[in-house]
């Protein structure tokens, strides 16, 4: 699970590995319900417009539910829909029994109410868990659906054997889907936890007393090593696009060939909100970006569509 560590690398906390062990256990549990309940779960995923990140971020939750044998159906509606038309579409998906999980594919066009529709879900079907009820759990440490990312963020941790309880975790970012989140769960397993934001005093400062740092602002390789502890276990959740050669030199070191190798062929390489080059140098250990925390969201996405059937069907 963990690439042995050199003495100038940090070690990769290899995403891949673990997300294809949850999703064979989501898809042994489905078989198991399949035989002796005779039904399948079932995720209803709604993608309204066409941008096109968002198609693919759905296509790729409808692949993972075949992989693991959840049944799915895809809503595709255009950019012009209406807030109350998507309500409508929502309130039919919650009264059919057939369905567990409902997942809306964010961002929504600007022009739709974003709070209306996330309330607008069953929470016994909110399997991304934003609604303002399993929000609420969560806080209170009673989580029922916790958000994807975050939830395949403790997974990472746990499964590497990366003591949680007691640590310093510093989290960069606030944001419903991933910073409150991630930190709530942090809470919940006994770490002393820090949530840094865009007014944070001295980031650098604050994040560098982290045994556990998570990076989750959108803004690409700026975790640099003055921010890490040395040691540290960083969690990159940034998803960003690099387009200029130069700066793909100096952020990637040693994979930096292949980088731009990338950047001509396709016209960009991803990078994530840490500095890999640098991390490299300081940090225990890592995710990478891609390979890392991504893979994971959608895995959780999985078990939180199972977990959604099982509790709705009494099993
Ligand atoms: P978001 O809603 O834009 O929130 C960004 C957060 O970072 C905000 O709380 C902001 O602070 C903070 N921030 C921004 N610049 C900062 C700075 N210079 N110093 C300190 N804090 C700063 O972003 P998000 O939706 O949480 O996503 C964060 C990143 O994760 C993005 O790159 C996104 O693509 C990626 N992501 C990845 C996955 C995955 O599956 N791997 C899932 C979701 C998101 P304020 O609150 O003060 O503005």
């Amino acid at each position: 699970m963990v690439s042995p560590p050199t003495s100038e690398s940090a070690r990769v906390l290899d995403g891949r590995i673990i997300a294809e062990e949850i999703k064979q256990e989501v898809s042994a549990e489905v078989k198991a319900l399949a035989s002796q309940k005779g039904w399948l779960p079932c995720l209803a995923a709604v993608l309204v417009g066409d941008d096109n990140a968002s198609t693919i971020y759905v296509a790729n939750k409808m692949r993972a539910c075949a992989e693991v044998g959840i049944e799915s159906a895809h809503h595709g509606l255009p950019a012009s829909t209406t807030t109350a038309e998507l309500i409508s579409l929502i309130s039919e998906l919650n009264r059919r029994a057939e369905i567990d999980g409902i997942l809306v594919q964010l961002p929504l066009p600007k022009h739709i109410d974003e709070a209306a529709i996330l309330e607008a879900v069953d929470p016994a079907k909110d399997v991304d868990g934003f609604h303002p009820t399993n929000v609420g759990l969560l806080a209170m440490g009673r989580p029922r659906f916790a958000p994807c990312t975050p939830a395949g963020i403790i997974e990472l941790l746990e499964r590497n054997k990366i003591e949680i309880a007691g640590a310093n975790a510093c989290v960069v970012g606030r944001s419903q889907i991933v910073g409150r989140p991630v930190a709530s769960l942090l809470l919940q397993r006994h770490a002393t936890v820090t949530i840094c934001h865009s007014r944070t005093r001295d980031l650098p400062s604050v994040t560098r007393q982290a045994d556990i740092l998570v990076a989750a602002m959108g803004r690409a390789g700026f975790v640099r090593r003055d921010f890490i502890k040395p040691g540290a276990t960083v969690i990159d959740v940034g998803i960003n696009k690099v387009t200029d050669v130069g700066e793909a030199r100096g952020l990637f070191g040693d994979e930096a060939e292949k980088r731009i190798e990338a950047i001509t062929r396709r016209g960009y390489t991803l990078v994530g909100d840490v500095h890999p080059a640098e991390a490299d140098l300081v940090a225990g250990q890592r995710t990478p970006v891609p390979g890392g925390v991504g893979l994971l969201t959608v895995a959780m996405l999985m078990r939180n569509t199972l977990q959604a059937a099982k509790w709705r069907r009494g099993v």
